[in-house]
């Protein structure tokens, strides 16, 4: 059985064409499915859609999570809740294509376990978000050893034995795309060109972004954390060498001005980069507080099908 996971939340525009083209899209396959909608909290009538998808079609599941607990929660929930050989995670609005489900079965079937849509074009996406996503690769790949794929999202097809991997994977700062290359096995890509949203709004902002990148960058590499130790070995050679200089320059010509403007540009700088890295400390800190309170990760409120 094929298992396909749909967070969704305040999505009531995309619904209904979403359940057509997806259906339309398995029709030729030859696999059971099961299409199984986490509701994220959504504060608009998708419950009340997902509750009649479930009416007219058995093959519909709805996980009703009790609050919105972001996009990575809900995929989550959707991969506890799985029983398929394997599992699909597709957005509900309609930017992953369907009809590219049937190529990555087919990937499967050759014995992939990983197969990840990759977008081949970002219609729709302002130059700002094309440049800062493509730094953001950049930097988390010069930081870790694991490969994350560029340009793709969560739109992939995993097999049972990665799902399962993915499972006893237990934080709960949970940045899926690096989690994914981290569990390994045999990954390919296909491509899709991503479509702009069908409608209704990103549920994205730069601010998100930001601590999605922070989130990424903390989860998976401790390179900030170390660091502070070079850049204060290398201040505090500079001011080595500096001192020697002026021990020297007094000797030799005496000390006429009092050295204020050095002194304030080395305290300033000092400070600055001391609460720079007192932050770092800080992000992975409060990352740490969050594992350590073993909260689960989200709570069902309940489970809806026919
Ligand atoms: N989503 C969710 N919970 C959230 C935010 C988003 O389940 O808190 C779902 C949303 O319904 C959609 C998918 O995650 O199916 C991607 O969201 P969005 O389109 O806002 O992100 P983008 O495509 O802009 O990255
Ligand atoms: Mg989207």
């Amino acid at each position: 059985m094929l298992s396909i996971i749909i967070p969704a939340y305040n999505e009531e525009e995309v619904l209904e064409e979403f359940y057509r083209r997806i259906s339309d899209s398995l029709i030729n396959i030859d696999l059971p499915y099961e299409l199984i909608f986490v509701n994220d909290g959504s504060r608009d009538r998708t419950l009340s859609l997902l509750t009649n998808l479930t009416q007219q079609d058995e093959r519909v599941v709805v996980i009703d999570l009790s609050r919105n607990f972001g996009k990575e929660i809900a995929v989550s929930a959707g991969i506890d809740f799985a029983r398929g050989e394997a599992v699909v995670i597709i957005d509900a609005d309609l930017q992953d294509p369907p009809e590219v489900i049937p190529e990555l079965i087919e990937q499967w079937r050759n014995g992939y376990d990983n197969v990840y849509a990759r977008r081949s074009s970002r219609d729709g996406e302002s130059i700002i978000k094309k440049i800062t996503s493509y730094l953001f690769y950049r930097v988390i790949g010069g930081m870790t050893h694991i490969d994350i794929p560029a340009d793709t999202g969560d739109f992939r097809l995993l097999s049972r034995r990665a799902v399962d991997a993915l499972k006893q994977l237990p934080e709960r700062n949970r940045f899926m795309k690096g989690l994914y290359s981290w569990i390994g096995f045999p990954s390919i890509a296909v491509n899709y060109r991503r479509d702009p949203r069908y409608a209704g709004t990103t549920k994205w902002n730069y601010w998100k972004l930001w601590n999605f990148a922070l989130e990424g960058i903390t989860s998976f590499t401790e390179v900030p954390l170390k660091l502070a130790s070079y850049v204060g070995g290398l201040i505090a050679f500079a001011a080595f060498c500096y001192g020697m200089y002026i021990i020297v320059n007094t000797l030799y010509f005496g000390n006429d001005v009092p050295g204020y403007p050095s002194l304030i540009v080395t305290i300033l700088f000092l400070g600055g980069i001391q609460l720079i890295f007192i932050g770092i400390l800080g992000e992975y800190l409060g990352r740490a507080f969050a594992e350590v309170k073993q909260r689960p990760l989200y709570f069902i409120n309940k489970v809806i099908k026919k």
